[in-house]
């Protein structure tokens, strides 16, 4: 699918003459040689996590109230959104009120991913990923600073609605939380209240 047509909908939902989001209009469509993924921690009127994986130069999405757990015990609500523009991977900052999605944004976990549904391919899995995307199963090994290992996303009946699980391998571990544990940006070093204060500051 035609890059412009993914992202209609992004674009559609924002003002960029307010919203210092990424328009989706820049040029980076290939980001370099291994797909990413990142995990977004946003303090919207819902707080939430929002999980991307770079598949066919967009981000695909999911809002994870919760965000994502170590323990492969838990299931974690995922609720797909919008395709964002690859050049999101790297916005933090604050959504000003009466914008979609107004509120706080900072890069809370990044980093290469793997398909670990096929993804021995010259492309790195990269078509298969759209495979999976349509399948409603996706199995990828993420390299984060904070979360590594396997996580499937898995689409239920209800619409939108999936669930992101931590598979089971030498990196799960229902001890950890980092969710709580490890606040900080792995951009900026900020937690979302400093990122907050910060921008707070900067308008006074
Ligand atoms: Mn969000």
């Amino acid at each position: 699918m035609a890059k412009d047509k993914q992202l209609s909908t992004y674009k559609s939902k924002r003002d960029f003459r307010i919203s210092p989001e990424p328009s989706g209009d820049g040029k980076t469509s290939r980001r370099g040689n291994r797909p990413i993924f990142v995990i977004q921690e946003h303090e919207a009127r819902s707080h939430h996590f929002d999980f991307r994986l770079e598949v066919d130069g967009v981000l695909k999405s999911w809002a994870v109230p919760k965000g994502p757990s170590t323990d492969p015990r838990e299931k974690r609500l995922a609720v797909e959104t919008e395709d964002h523009p690859l050049d999101y991977a790297d916005f933090e900052g604050v959504i000003p009120e009466g914008e979609y999605g107004a509120g706080t944004v900072i890069v809370w976990d990044a980093g290469p991913y793997r398909n670990l549904r096929g993804g021995k391919k010259k492309d790195k899995g990269r078509a298969d990923m759209e495979a999976s995307y349509e399948d409603g199963r996706i199995e990828v090994w993420v390299e984060g600073k904070k979360l590594r290992g396997g996580y499937a996303l898995v689409k239920t009946g209800r619409k939108n609605q999936w669930l992101l699980i931590k598979m089971k391998d030498d990196e799960a571990d229902a001890r950890r939380n980092p969710v709580s544990t490890q606040p900080k940006s792995v951009l900026s070093g900020k937690t979302i209240k400093q990122m907050k204060r910060a921008h707070t500051e900067e308008d006074d």
